[in-house]
C-alpha cells in the first residue's frame, strides 16, 4: 500500500509502497478514507524530536473502514468505521485503571519485542508514528487504538475527532472544566484552538477571548465562539485580555506550544484562575512565572489529548456533530490527495486554514 514515509528529517516526505503484516490478534486493519495534518506530524517532520525513528510514517488522524480483524478482536468487525487516536490504552497499568487512560504508560500499543514489525519498507521495519502511521491508505493499528463511530458520521469530518477535537474540546471538559459563567482566554486558533473556543461555548463560559496573530484565523474564532478578539500582532495580548475581562480570566489555554504564550497564559489569570498548556513545546524549553502569583492560587498546569478517555469522547463528539451542537465542518479548510501532505507540511506555519484533511481515493 501507498504510503508518505519520514526518512530524513527536514526532507520531504517519500512515497513508497510500504508492506504492512497480517492483523496479530488484537490488531484492525483500516482502510484509510481521509487523515488529518496536525502539527504534531510537523514536529517530528523538521526534526523537533530527534530521537523519533526512522523511517517512519507520520499521521495519526484517521478516519476509515475496517477492512481486517485479528482473531481475538471482538469490539470491531470488517465495514465498522473508526476512527483513530493518539492515546490508546492498555487497560492494565496503574493510569488506566485510574480511569485516567490517556496517560497509559504504553499508549502507543507497538507490538512486543522480538516479534515481526507492522509494516516494512524493502524488508526494513518501518515505525507508525503514535502507533497509526496514518499518511497512507491503510493502517494496521491495535484494537485499543480505535473508536467506532456511527456509520452516518461523514468520514473526512470524523478524522479531526481523533486529535483536534478530543484534545480542543477534551482540554476544556475534561481538564480544566469550564463552568457556565466563567471567563476564558485562548492564544492561538488553529484546529485545536477552535475546539477549545467552542467547548467554552458549549460550556457556557460568558466571555471568551481569542488570541491570534492572524486575522482570518481570529475571524473564524468568532464562528467558533469567540466574544471578544485580540490581535496579538498589534497589541499586548495580556493587557488586552485583562482590560476586556476587567482583571483576568478564570481560564487561560495556550494552544501554542512557546514559552512566552506559556508566560502570557499564566499571567493574565485573575486570582483563582488556571492556565491550561495545551500546546506541545520543544523539548529544551522552559517557561518563567511571577512566583508571588502562587499566593493568589493561581494554576499553571499541563494538559495531554484533552485528559480525553477517547473512545467515550469521539463517540460522544461524534453525535453532538450529528445533533448540529458542534462545529467540523468548518474545521476543514481543504481536502488534499495523498501526494500533496509535503505542500501541507511545509506551509503549515504560514496557513491561516484550520485543517487539511488528506482523502484517500476509494
Ligand atoms: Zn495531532
Ligand atoms: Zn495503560
Amino acid at each position: 500500500m501507498r504510503a508518505a514515509v519520514l526518512t530524513e528529517f527536514g526532507a520531504p516526505l517519500v512515497a513508497a509502497d510500504v508492506r504492512l503484516d497480517d492483523p496479530a490478534p488484537d490488531e484492525v486493519l483500516v482502510r484509510v478514507v481521509a487523515s488529518g495534518v496536525c502539527h504534531s506530524d510537523l514536529n517530528v517532520a523538521v526534526g523537533n524530536l530527534p530521537a523519533s525513528p526512522r523511517p517512519q510514517i507520520l499521521g495519526h488522524e484517521v478516519a476509515g473502514v475496517v477492512e481486517r480483524v485479528g482473531s481475538g478482536v471482538t469490539a470491531f468487525a470488517p465495514g465498522d468505521h473508526v476512527v483513530t487516536c493518539p492515546s490508546g490504552f492498555c487497560g492494565t497499568c496503574s493510569w488506566c485503571m485510574s480511569g485516567l487512560l490517556h496517560l497509559c504508560t504504553d499508549k502507543n500499543r507497538a507490538r512486543p519485542a522480538g516479534q515481526p514489525p507492522r509494516a516494512t519498507l524493502d524488508g526494513v521495519p518501518v515505525a507508525q508514528f503514535a502507533g497509526l502511521g496514518g499518511f497512507a491508505e491503510e493502517v494496521l493499528v491495535h484494537e485499543r487504538a480505535v473508536a467506532a463511530i456511527p456509520a452516518e458520521m461523514p468520514l473526512d469530518r470524523a478524522s479531526v475527532l481523533g486529535c483536534a477535537v478530543v484534545t480542543g474540546m477534551g482540554s476544556v471538559l475534561n481538564t480544566a472544566q469550564v463552568r457556565p459563567g466563567q471567563t476564558v482566554a485562548v492564544i492561538g486558533c488553529g484546529g485545536v484552538g477552535l475546539n477549545v473556543l467552542q467547548a467554552a461555548r458549549f460550556s457556557g463560559a460568558a466571555t471568551i477571548v481569542a488570541v491570534d496573530r492572524a486575522a482570518a484565523k481570529l475571524d473564524r474564532a468568532k464562528l467558533f465562539g469567540a466574544t471578544h478578539l485580540v490581535d496579538a500582532g498589534s497589541v499586548d495580548a495580556v493587557e488586552a485580555v485583562r482590560e476586556i475581562t476587567g482583571g483576568g480570566v478564570d481560564h487561560a489555554f495556550e494552544v501554542v506550544g512557546r514559552p512566552e504564550t506559556i508566560e502570557q497564559a499564566f499571567a493574565m489569570l485573575r486570582i483563582r484562575g488556571a492556565a491550561t498548556v495545551v500546546g506541545v513545546a520543544k523539548p529544551a524549553d522552559r517557561v518563567s512565572i511571577g512566583a508571588l502569583d502562587l499566593l493568589s492560587e493561581k494554576t499553571l498546569r499541563g494538559a495531554q489529548m484533552g485528559s480525553s478517555r477517547f473512545r467515550l469522547d469521539v463517540d460522544l463528539f461524534a453525535r453532538m456533530y450529528l445533533d448540529g451542537r458542534i462545529l467540523l465542518d468548518e474545521l476543514i479548510s481543504r481536502h488534499i490527495a495523498l501526494d500533496d501532505v509535503n505542500d501541507a507540511l511545509q506551509s503549515m506555519d504560514d496557513f491561516t486554514g484550520a485543517r487539511s484533511v488528506i482523502t484517500v481515493d476509494a
